[in-house]
Order: structure tokens, then C-alpha cells, then sequence
């Protein structure tokens, strides 16, 4: 069974889907039971992805980047999800953010952090949430406080990938406390992730996404230069807002691979497994079950490619991005959760692909706003 065909992936982003799937069948999937095992960062992987010209790829070709649409970053994802979330993320990841200083950033900016990005000298991440702070990104508390020619950072952030690997952050802060205005108290900053008053350590192990690494930072008047400032002081929630709409396409994305993976392997499994005298895939009720998880996957991608298409053209962007991320992601859990079943008792033991994945797809549900907060979208713009 071969679930990600490309014949609903957009002609020109067909290319780079291959490349994503040699790359995946090469590096991700011999070592993804390792890595998620181990719970460590894959550096070598990363390495290989970069030279391979897969990550950080979405940045202008006049930066050193391929300039990849965001249909080829969704193709890409996929691929690489179906063979393990863990690593994928953290491919994806060493660009995350890197986005809003290329869309709103000074050329200098560009020059000095995104260009070592593209070409694969540095890896960055994207500092939103926070301990006490998550779906509410209004409500997110550090602040970034002027200071003569420099601002001074003071908070906690939780979750932020690469916040202990990464060279460089985009950082969401607050610059603002105006009550009647919520939306425009917070701003964009290009921060270093070192330096007197940075303070990152990893978040505890993991049940899920283990060979991906988040930080919980504590800022303690860490200063930087004012010219860090990333476009204009307050626009930061739109900024990021408009960065989601991309993001979740590619969340989708996330989902779609977790999918394929769940229903591949069960797929393999229901037609090895004998009960009763006859492999178990020949159990209508089996059959059935099988049947509905292809037609949540179909129905998920389908909506997913046509979020893409609309995105790009920025028609109603927060709408279906918000809808694809919602359905691509929960397609993936019941996907799981089926998968799980047919496997009967090995379906627990922890080396088993199905079980991997299961833990994963409990990720993408919340991260890039959790799915109560997409239905919220879903309902405003519809
Ligand atoms: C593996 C992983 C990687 C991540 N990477 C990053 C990263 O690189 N950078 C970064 O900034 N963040 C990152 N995050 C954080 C992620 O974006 C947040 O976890 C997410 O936004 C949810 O925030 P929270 O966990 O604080 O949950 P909360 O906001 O506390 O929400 C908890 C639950 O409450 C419910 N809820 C909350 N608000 C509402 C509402 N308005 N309506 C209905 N229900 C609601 C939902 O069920 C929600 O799941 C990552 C998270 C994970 C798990």
C-alpha cells in the first residue's frame, strides 16, 4: 500500500517530493525506532537534510534558499512525517520563524541570520509560548522593555525548539500594555541564544516526538541591540498570525504522513496476522475499519491540498488553514487509534511502529494553536 501518491500534489512541487522521499527512506526511517528510543537530537540527520538541500529551503534563492512554495514544503512534509515525526520536526524546524524576519525583516537582518540559515550553517527556532501561556498569544507575559538603544527581555518561554541548539531566535515579546488594544502589545526581536541573562534547558523527556528538542527559557534582563527589532514595534501578533496560515498548511501536512504511516503499517499487519485460521484482514469488521480510516485520510488530504491552493492565493488564508490543520490532525489520532486496535497486544510493545506513532499524534493536535482554538477560527471566518 502506497498512500502519498502525487498525482494531487501540484506539478511543480512533485520534484522536491521525490527528493523528500529518497532522503526519508535513506536517512529517516532506518534510524526513526533508534532515535525515538534514544530521545536524542538527530545532528547527523540534520546535517544530511541540509546538504541534501531539504531544510531551510523555503528561503529566497537570493538568501542561498530554493525559494520553496509553500506546496513544496507541504510535499515535503508529508514524506518526511510518514517515516518519523520526530526527526521530521526537527528538520523542519531549523528554519521555524526564520520566515517572519525574511517577510518583515531589514536587509541587514536578512543578510546577518538567514543567509548562514539557507545554506546550512546555522539552525534557528521560533519563541512564542510560555509556562503559564499557550493558546493565548495576546496574553504571553515576557516582556521587551526600551531601554536607550537597546531592549531588555525578561520572562519564560516553554516548548521552544532549538531553543538550546539553535544559534539564533525570532522571540515574541511584549512591548506594549495598552488594555484597549490587545493586539498590538506585542513585538517581533532577532535574538542570540547566549549571552548574560539567557538561560535555556531542555523541557523533561518526552512520550512522543522524542528525537526533537524543546527548551524552556528563562530571560533574566537579557539585553539586545534595539536594531533587533523585527518590522514595526506592536505589529508582532499580526505578524505571527499571518505566519500560522502557512504553518498549519504545513501541521496538516504533519498529520497526513502521521496517517499514511498509521494506516500503512496496519495495512501490513492485518494481512500477516492469522486468527481463527485466516489472516484478520479477511474479518469484515476489519475490513471496515480499514475502509474508514482510508476514507478519513483521503477526505483530510484532499481538503489539505485544496488549503494550499488557497492559502497561496490568500483567499480566506486563516479559514482553511485552520480546517485543514483541524482535520489532517485528528484524522491522524483515529488513524492511530484504529491502527492500535488491529494490532491487538503488540500494538503496546514500544518498539513497534504503530505504537511510535501513536504516541506522535498526540503532538500536532496542539502544537500551532491546539484544535479548540482552529474550531474557534473555523467559526469567526466561516
Ligand atoms: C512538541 C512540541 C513542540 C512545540 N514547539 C514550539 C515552538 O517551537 N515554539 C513555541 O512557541 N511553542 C511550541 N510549542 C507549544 C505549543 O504551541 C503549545 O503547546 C500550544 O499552543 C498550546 O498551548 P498550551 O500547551 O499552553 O495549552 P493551553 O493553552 O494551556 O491549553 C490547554 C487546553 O485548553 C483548551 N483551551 C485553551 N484555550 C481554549 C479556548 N480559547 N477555547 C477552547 N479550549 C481552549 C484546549 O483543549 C487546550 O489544548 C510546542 C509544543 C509541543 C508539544
Amino acid at each position: 500500500m502506497e498512500l502519498l501518491d502525487d498525482t494531487i500534489v501540484p506539478e511543480h512541487a512533485r520534484e522536491v517530493k521525490h527528493e523528500a522521499r529518497e532522503f526519508a527512506e535513506e536517512y529517516i526511517e532506518p534510524n526513526a525506532e533508534e532515535y525515538f528510543r534514544r530521545g536524542e537530537y538527530p545532528h547527523d540527520i540534520l546535517e544530511a537534510g541540509q546538504e541534501a538541500g531539504l531544510v531551510a529551503q523555503d528561503l529566497g534563492e537570493d538568501l542561498g534558499g530554493r525559494d520553496l512554495s509553500l506546496t513544496e514544503v507541504l510535499a515535503i512534509g508529508e514524506e518526511f512525517y510518514k517515516a518519523d515525526a520526530g526527526i521530521a520536526l526537527t528538520l523542519q524546524l531549523a528554519s521555524f520563524g526564520a520566515e517572519i524576519v525574511e517577510e518583515y525583516g531589514n536587509d541587514a537582518q536578512k543578510e546577518e541570520y538567514l543567509r548562514p540559515v539557507a545554506q546550512g550553517d546555522q539552525i534557528t527556532g521560533l519563541a512564542v509560548s510560555e509556562p503559564d501561556t499557550g493558546s493565548d498569544l495576546a496574553g504571553m507575559q515576557t516582556t521587551a522593555e526600551k531601554d536607550g538603544d537597546e531592549y531588555v527581555i525578561n520572562g519564560e518561554k516553554y516548548w521552544i525548539g532549538n531553543g538550546v541548539e539553535g544559534d539564533w531566535l525570532t522571540l515574541y515579546a511584549r512591548t506594549d500594555d495598552d488594555e484597549d488594544n490587545r493586539y498590538g502589545n506585542h513585538s517581533m526581536f532577532i535574538i542570540p541564544t547566549e549571552g548574560e541573562g539567557y538561560n535555556a534547558e531542555h523541557i523533561p523527556e518526552k512520550m512522543g516526538f522524542r528525537a526533537s528538542k524543546q527548551a524552556h527559557i528563562v530571560f533574566d534582563d537579557f539585553r539586545i541591540p534595539e536594531e533587533n527589532l523585527v518590522g514595526t514595534e506592536g505589529a508582532g501578533f499580526w505578524m505571527l498570525a499571518e505566519f500560522f496560515n502557512h504553518g498549519r498548511v504545513v501541521v496538516a501536512g504533519h498529520g497526513l504522513g502521521l496517517a499514511a504511516a498509521a494506516i500503512e503499517e496496519t495495512w501490513d499487519f492485518i494481512h500477516g496476522r492469522e486468527e481463527f485460521g485466516r489472516t484478520i484482514n479477511e474479518f469484515q469488521a476489519v475490513q471496515h475499519g480499514v475502509a474508514d480510516m482510508r476514507l478519513e485520510f483521503e477526505s483530510a488530504r484532499a481538503l489539505t491540498w485544496r488549503a494550499a491552493e488557497k492559502v497561496e492565493q490568500g483567499e480566506d488564508p486563516g479559514l482553511w488553514a485552520a480546517m485543514a490543520k483541524t482535520k489532517a490532525t485528528e484524522t491522524a489520532t483515529d488513524c492511530a487509534e484504529q491502527g492500535m486496535q488491529f494490532h491487538g497486544g503488540r500494538s503496546v510493545l514500544t518498539d513497534r511502529r504503530i505504537a511510535r506513532v501513536y504516541r506522535d499524534v498526540r503532538v500536532p493536535v496542539i502544537y500551532e494553536g491546539a484544535n479548540e482554538i482552529q474550531r474557534n477560527l473555523i467559526y469567526r471566518q466561516s
